[in-house]
């Protein structure tokens, strides 16, 4: 029995970790991938405050590191669902079972996809979600973006640096992402925009070939591309905990500053809470006040 498990090590779960052993309590982290969730994926890290430059790798072996030291307990399991009982919270598992007397979601999202046909079948040849991790297979080749926010123009930045064509196809002509990184692109004589248009057939055999991309007037074109880089945003990662929390509409476990759920002794903590900002900072943020309210909620009821 644990006084606190955590579903998810990445930087929300590692911090409630080391907040959770800082506070004495037996903490076990069960993650189904591996350690650092997706900050992993991030080469450099330029916003977290006093830790500039180190890369997101780096930030999750120091932070795994920590909350190893100081007495956490890691299992690498796929957690399926959460059952109460007598005040007791039953953690099932791909592999087995772990009980709890308090547990923190802090299972963050996973990538969307576009829904055409074809797309699981053809991700490690040609799609990929990740163009930090993939980018260099693509080294002098065409390649697309797809999405508007942030991840999709600090993407096509990333590529344009290594490949000689990126095409970034957006469904809207206004992006949701920075406008100065959207200025940078549009100077990039390799980086061309294709707007008010959506992705609309994978072209493949065995590998992908291209794109065919359908304009909002209904105009049809095909775009000779080896790579593409579908950065459509996130979905959370609540599916199998919802009969225990409030899910919004989108999904994000309902949950104020305080990461509590409707359920006494369960609390969410990361990118899959709602919330305005989703950032590394705040998702360490809310680790500490997850094992903060876990911690008093465990005093109160010894
Ligand atoms: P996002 O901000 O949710 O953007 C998703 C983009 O994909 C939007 O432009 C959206 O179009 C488009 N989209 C959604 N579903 C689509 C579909 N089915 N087909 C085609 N396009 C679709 O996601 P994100 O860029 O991954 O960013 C997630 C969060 O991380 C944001 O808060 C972002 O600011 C943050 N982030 C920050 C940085 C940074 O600070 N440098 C870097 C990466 C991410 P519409 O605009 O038309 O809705």
């Amino acid at each position: 029995m644990h006084d606190i498990v955590i579903i998810g090590a990445g930087p929300a779960g590692m911090t409630a970790a080391i907040y959770g052993r800082r506070a004495s309590k037996t903490v076990l982290m069960i993650e189904a991938k591996s350690y650092g969730g997706q900050i992993i994926n991030t080469p450099q890290i330029e916003n977290y405050p006093a830790a500039p430059n180190i890369s997101g790798y780096d930030f999750a072996v120091n932070a795994f590191g920590q909350a190893t030291e100081l007495g956490a307990e890691t299992v690498f399991e796929k957690a399926l669902g959460i059952t109460p009982h007598d005040g007791v919270f039953t953690v099932t598992t791909d592999r087995g079972e772990h009980e709890a007397r308090s547990v923190i979601i802090a299972t963050g999202s996973e990538n969307r996809k576009l829904g055409l046909p074809d797309e699981d079948r053809l991700i490690g040849r040609g799609i990929s979600y990740c163009a930090t991790c993939d980018g260099s297979f693509f080294r002098g080749k065409d390649v697309a973006v797809v999405g508007g926010g942030n991840t999709a123009l600090d993407d096509a930045l990333y590529l344009s640096q290594l490949c000689s064509k990126v095409y970034l196809i957006h469904r809207r002509d206004g992006f949701r992402g920075a406008e100065s990184t959207a200025e940078l692109l549009k100077r990039k004589e390799n980086v061309i925009f294709v707007l008010n248009s959506r992705v609309t057939r994978l072209i493949s055999e065995k590998r992908l070939q291209g794109v065919e991309v359908t304009r909002s007037d209904g105009a049809v074109t095909e775009i000779e591309v080896s790579g593409l880089f579908v950065a459509v945003g996130r979905v959370p990662e609540n599916g199998a905990f919802a009969p225990l929390i409030e899910l919004d509409g989108a999904g994000y476990a309902a949950s104020g500053e305080d990461c509590k759920t409707k359920t006494p002794g369960i609390f969410v903590a990361g990118d899959n809470r709602a919330k305005e900002v989703r950032q590394l900072v705040t998702a360490a943020s809310d680790g500490a006040a997850a094992a903060t309210e876990a911690v008093k909620y465990l005093n109160s009821n010894r």
